[in-house]
């Protein structure tokens, strides 16, 4: 079983993540939980590169092909393998954040995107995609708070330094994606209390699994 967190920057996905591979655990499963950016070597590499703010002038393809490479290292170092396994791989961002980003945010075309997802995953869908739905303010606020937290940078990361518009064109258009794939993607509202949040999560994972 494969499930994959998308959303805007702050929404939650690394906390109810954590919380639903704890729900996991409980009933037994081997869980692998894992990031994109990042979660092999290689990949939090090409993290690094991708996030540094001093790194500004970024060409848009040259960013997609970095995540690209970070999500092929970590497709067949870490996902491919914890699922022939039999694990739970939960992902905390995968595909739909380049055709969110890449493409809803910097205007690049979805089917050259779609095209270059599928050559860096050789063809690996996720079973269910949970959308954490954010205000973009809201979102925001939360991902700045935490920035202390954060041993990367000193401040700002290299997204953070985006306007507002960026950041409402990428929430736009997750939830596009989410209308043109209801089997997959189930928005969830994610404003408001952790542990609501993570009820929500679990009402939709139930929908996907009964038992
Ligand atoms: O906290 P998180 O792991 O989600 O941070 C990854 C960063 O990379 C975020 O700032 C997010 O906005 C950005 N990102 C992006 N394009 C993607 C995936 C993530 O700009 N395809
Ligand atoms: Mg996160």
């Amino acid at each position: 079983l494969f499930i994959t967190l998308e959303g805007a920057d702050g929404a939650g996905k690394t906390t109810q993540g954590a919380l639903l591979a704890q729900a996991f655990r409980i009933l037994g499963y081997p869980v692998v939980e894992t990031r994109e950016p990042g979660g092999t070597p290689v990949s939090e590499a090409a993290r690094r590169v991708l996030l540094d703010p001093s790194l500004k002038g970024m060409a848009p393809m040259a960013e997609v092909f970095l995540y690209a490479a970070a999500r092929a290292q970590l497709v067949s170092e870490v996902i491919r393998p914890a699922l022939a396994s039999g694990a739970v791989v939960i992902c905390d961002r995968f595909t739909d954040s380049t055709l969110a980003y890449q493409g809803f945010g910097r205007g690049l075309e979805l089917e050259r995107l779609a095209a270059i997802n599928r050559m860096a995953t050789e063809g690996l869908t996720p079973d269910l995609t949970l959308l954490l739905d954010i205000d973009t303010g809201e979102g925001l606020g939360r991902a700045r708070q935490r920035r202390p937290e954060r041993t990367e940078w000193q401040g700002a990361d290299r997204m953070e330094l985006e306007e507002a518009a960026f950041h409402e064109r990428v929430r736009r258009g997750f939830l596009r994606l989410a209308e043109k794939d209801r089997a997959r993607i189930h928005p969830i509202a994610a404003g408001g209390a952790i542990a609501e949040v993570h009820r929500r999560i679990i009402d939709a994972a139930r929908r996907l699994a009964p038992n």
